[in-house]
């Protein structure tokens, strides 16, 4: 048979994912000549020489056998006549084999099938020990200190290869081939129990100890691979109070991690694709619907119609919850409220310590904080609610390369930054509300090592409007330290360009809507309707302005904000005075609050999250604000299942929406008397209403503007009946509609849009 030589190219995510072994092995198994090697541009490049129908067969084997984790984007292949040229197959270790500048460094990946199976098997080698991993799984981002990815490199450097583990590492043929994260029990990480001041327990199974003293109703921190979680049970409400009470949180929800799918489908309502995100590589903390029958205990997520749920992703976390007599364990950050999580033993002891009852080690050091991921399945797609472990820092590809490198610093609450660098933007893990010491400094750190990663010198630093926010001073120390410009862009503008980025759009009405937002004007912006073309942005519609008695309390206290927007209505007075044990100081507050609108000083807001919780307060679901954007959550969850019993015509004048007209209504109705039906009703159509009015000033505005695309962002866009009607409205006039989908249409999602603008504006 006729010998022919292939030269191959192929793109996408090829490397730091096993795919050169993967070739190596479908080229010697064919006996086919060559060499496979990494190239500097991300992408990789294989020669083989060979009879013409087994190179077929390794072109059709490297598309339908390629690694789990390896994803093709192209592939280019030349043929000529075969130059004999090769005595084997070889892997080419090239010198360019670093990652290079804006090159892709691989996120935290969850344990695989493969690794799993050698875990539960007692004859293997690997059997029971926490630390399993292969080239196809185990932490990545969290462990690296510096590029190239190679052992040295990483925590593992601390943890000389036993000879075993060697020469696994060496033999192209096995499945942990230049595994960098390889160990076994022999030489690799151990795990430990201690009391919660670090005194050691001296057990043979830590691990099954551990799971015991949860099962008991004890509070254990457990050690992963990107930070310390705190876990209890979860069928016994005791340990959870306990830890609410510790961690001052008194209704936030806490995720959980379940044994396994099945028990998941015990008590909450899975779909195909929540299965599919639930059991991906990322292994994200999903938000599930409680199902009818859910048998856990009510401390988890208090007043909420959904659960947040992850499988077991790391060795470590598989053997506690098979060893546990527990269906799932609550799972939360480890870390003093508003701080960052907690990654190192002793600051462990310090900093959580009083709060727990036991830990749950191991001597390998987390090199990058990184929390959980949570999605939702919002409308039928993907919203992440946090974009960090297992996501990043892989970045967003763009569809046009800029000239200047971008440093986009996000805003206040739920902070990520990105490094737009070429046609690349790489956001960073969930860093968190920066108004403490330590996110703050956290942050700063998190810009740096990102920075260093990618080999990224800032050219141009974005920032959000506000001139009070961290994140705004941060960036101006950043531009003196670098002597380069800072370029602070609108809030909402932000949030649409995000969308615009995802989606490649040049020309959008953005329907913006969540809490707060610093606005052009100096007011409080989040309802906003813009139309934003390339890197400029018009302010062309929004909710109606309401006044905040109080500023803040009226975000902490709804029912002052429900007094702000009745004020001038009838029932303003008389709402607000026989409801007077909705504010913490009762009939005294109601008199300040009146007095507060009316000598009519209060900043005032046009912002969807404001009109929601007041909503919330006058139907009685949530008078106080404990955690970010509690009580419209809550009130998302009491509409599950409403009808429109308002049925009120979204009024629209001067491209405002009358939002006041609404809550009017809803109190006129409430003040009848109330019962859950009623209220479960109102709530739908008070979410209704705002949905439909968005809807038709968007549609108002793209008409007379002429523009066809029409996107949704903002915090807002989280509540699945709001997104879904307007959808649908806009969809039904013929009009296209975009959300996000792969970073989160809340703040988090914030740098993105800062960046892009910057770099369209510096280009
Ligand atoms: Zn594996
Ligand atoms: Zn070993
Ligand atoms: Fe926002």
């Amino acid at each position: 048979m006729e010998k022919v030589r292939a030269e191959v190219r192929v793109s996408g995510i090829v490397q730091g994912v096993g795919f050169r072994p993967f070739v190596y092995r479908i080229a010697v198994s064919r006996g086919l000549k060559g060499f496979v090697q990494n190239l500097k541009d991300a992408s990789v490049r294989i020669i083989v020489e060979g009879p013409e129908l087994d190179i077929k067969s390794f072109l059709d084997a490297l598309v339908k056998e390629k690694p789990p984790l390896a994803h093709i984007t192209k592939i280019d292949i030349s043929y000529s006549e075969s130059k004999n040229e090769f005595m084997s197959f070889e892997i080419l270790k090239s010198s360019e084999q670093s990652l290079v500048t804006g090159s892709v460094i691989p996120a935290d990946v969850a344990i695989c099938d493969d690794c799993v199976k050698e875990l539960l098997n007692p004859t293997d080698r690997r059997f029971g020990y926490f630390f399993i991993t292969c080239t196809n799984c185990g932490p990545r981002f969290t462990a690296i200190l510096d590029t190239p990815y190679d052992r040295q490199n990483t925590s593992m450097r601390d943890f000389p290869m036993c000879e075993l583990c060697s020469s696994e590492y060496n033999d192209p043929l096995n499945r942990r081939f230049h595994a960098q994260t390889i160990a076994c029990p022999k030489c690799g990480p151990m795990v430990y129990l201690t009391t919660n001041n670090g005194e050691l327990i001296a057990c043979k199974e830590p691990i099954k100890e551990a799971a015991k003293l949860i099962d008991e109703g004890y509070i254990v921190a457990i050690k992963g691979n990107g930070g310390f979680h705190v876990a209890t049970a979860t069928t016994i409400s005791e340990p959870i109070i306990r830890l609410r009470k510790v961690k001052h949180r008194r209704q936030k929800p806490f995720a959980i991690m379940a044994k396994d799918l099945k028990t998941v489908k015990s008590f909450a309502i899975v779909s195909n694709q929540e299965e599919a995100l639930l059991t991906s590589p990322a292994r994200p903390i999903v938000l599930l619907r409680k199902s009818e029958d859910y048998y856990l205990s009510e401390e988890i997520a208090p007043g909420l119609h959904n659960v947040g749920v992850m499988l077991p992703y790391t060795g470590l976390h598989l053997l506690l919850l098979l060893n546990s007599k527990e269906p799932a364990y609550v799972m939360t950050s480890a870390n003093p409220s508003g701080e960052p999580i907690v990654i190192q033993n002793q600051e462990a002891y310090s900093r959580i310590g009083k709060d727990v009852d036991y830990m749950l080690l191991h001597n390998r050091e987390i090199v990058n904080r990184c929390d959980d991921s949570v999605v939702r399945l919002v409308d039928g797609s993907v919203s992440f609610i946090r974009r960090s472990r297992g996501y990043a820092p892989e970045p967003i590809v763009l569809s046009h390369e800029y000239s200047k490198n971008v440093f986009a610093l996000g805003g206040e609450l739920n902070v990520t930054a990105c490094i737009l660098m070429g046609d690349k933007a790489f956001l960073t893990q969930h860093i968190g509300d920066v108004e403490c010491v330590e996110t703050y400094e956290f942050l700063k750190s998190a810009v740096h090592y990102l920075a260093k990663l990618i080999r990224a010198q800032p050219e141009v630093i974005a920032h959000d409007l506000h001139p009070g926010f961290q994140t705004t001073r941060l960036a101006k120390e950043l531009a003196e330290k670098f002597k380069i410009p800072t370029i602070p862009v609108q809030h909402h503008h932000a949030h649409v360009a995000s969308v615009m980025v995802e989606h490649g759009l040049e020309e959008v009405i953005g329907i913006a809507c969540d809490g707060f937002g610093y606005g052009s004007d100096g007011l409080a912006w989040g309802g906003e309707v813009l139309l934003c073309d390339g890197n400029v942005f018009r302010r062309l519609g929004h909710l109606e302005n309401h006044p905040m008695p109080g500023g803040d309390l009226a975000a902490k206290y709804p029912a002052r904000m429900a007094a702000g927007i009745l004020f001038g209505s009838d029932i303003c007075e008389e709402w607000l005075f026989s409801n007077t044990d909705k504010l913490p100081r009762g009939r005294d507050e109601a008199e300040i609050v009146l007095k507060q609108i009316k000598n009519g000083k209060n900043i005032k807001t046009s912002s969807a999250g404001r009109v929601l919780d007041s909503v919330a307060a006058i139907l009685g679901i949530c008078y106080e604000r404990t955690y970010e954007g509690e009580p419209a959550m809550k009130l998302e969850s009491v509409a599950i299942g409403g009808s429109d019993i308002l049925g009120l015509k979204p009024e629209i004048k001067g491209r405002v929406l009358n939002t006041k007209y609404m809550v009017e209504s809803i109190t006129e109705m409430a003040m009848k008397g109330l019962n859950s039906k009623k209220v479960r009703d109102l709530a739908f159509s008070a979410q209704n209403y705002l949905a439909l009015g968005l809807a038709e000033l968007a549609l108002e505005i793209a008409t007379s503007e002429c523009v066809k695309n029409i996107v949704f962002t903002g915090g807002v866009a989280y509540n699945e009946q709001i997104t879904t009607t307007i959808r649908r409205t806009i969809e039904a006039k013929g009009f296209r509609f975009y959300t996000n989908t792969r970073i989160p249409p809340g703040d988090g999602g914030l740098s993105l849009g800062q960046a892009v603008i910057a770099a369209r504006l510096s280009d």
